[in-house]
């Protein structure tokens, strides 16, 4: 199945100067909200995905876990979360990181990823790379191999895959 990325793009808004001046917010609302968009986006992450063949599928809060989720049941696929501080309720592993507008951290459940299995990182946007870059680590922390990294959007002139060098990494749609 071919699918039309212009169609996707066309349904993900731009919004100016949020969270904080000077940011344009890529919203994925739009394209969540259309049942065509939604099935579509999954199928197109499904195609590079599948030939990578994940165990599991690692997403972050929040819009992480909608495409993510789907991701991971669209290819046979576990779902792991990545999450903020404090809000994993069993042990967990833990990586700092920069974002775009800001500074954060990243846990994940301890027993969440087994030696050995590939896990494959998603997010929907992948903007300085920051975020991403600490997924890696939590992966690696617990014997995980990353098999590829995945946005739906990447924001190119950010060279957030400068972070990512010597993995595989591919969007759907590059601004
Ligand atoms: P980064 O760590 O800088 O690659 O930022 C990626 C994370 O921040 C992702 O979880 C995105 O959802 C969010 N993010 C960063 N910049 C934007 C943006 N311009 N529009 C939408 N989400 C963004």
């Amino acid at each position: 199945m071919t699918v039309d990325i212009a169609a996707l793009e066309a349904r993900i808004r731009d919004v100016p100067d949020f969270p904080k001046p000077g940011i344009v917010f890529k919203d994925i609302m739009p394209l969540l909200s259309d049942p065509e968009a939604l099935r579509n986006t999954v199928e197109a992450l499904a195609e590079w995905a599948g030939p990578r063949e994940p165990d599991l599928v690692l997403g972050a809060e929040a819009r992480g876990f909608i495409t993510g989720g789907a991701l991971a049941c669209r290819l046979g696929c576990g779902f792991v979360a990545a999450r903020k501080p404090g809000k994993l309720p069993w042990r967990t592993v833990s990586v700092k990181y920069a974002l775009e507008y800001g500074l954060d951290a990243l846990e994940l459940h301890a027993d969440a990823i087994k030696p050995g299995q590939r896990v494959l990182i998603h997010d929907d946007v992948l903007a300085t790379g920051g975020t991403a870059r600490a997924k890696i680590g939590l992966v690696e922390q617990l014997g995980g191999v990353v098999a590829g990294i995945l946005f739906v959007i990447q924001l190119d002139f950010l060279d957030g895959t400068d972070q990512l060098e010597g993995y595989d990494v591919h969007s759907l749609i590059h601004y």
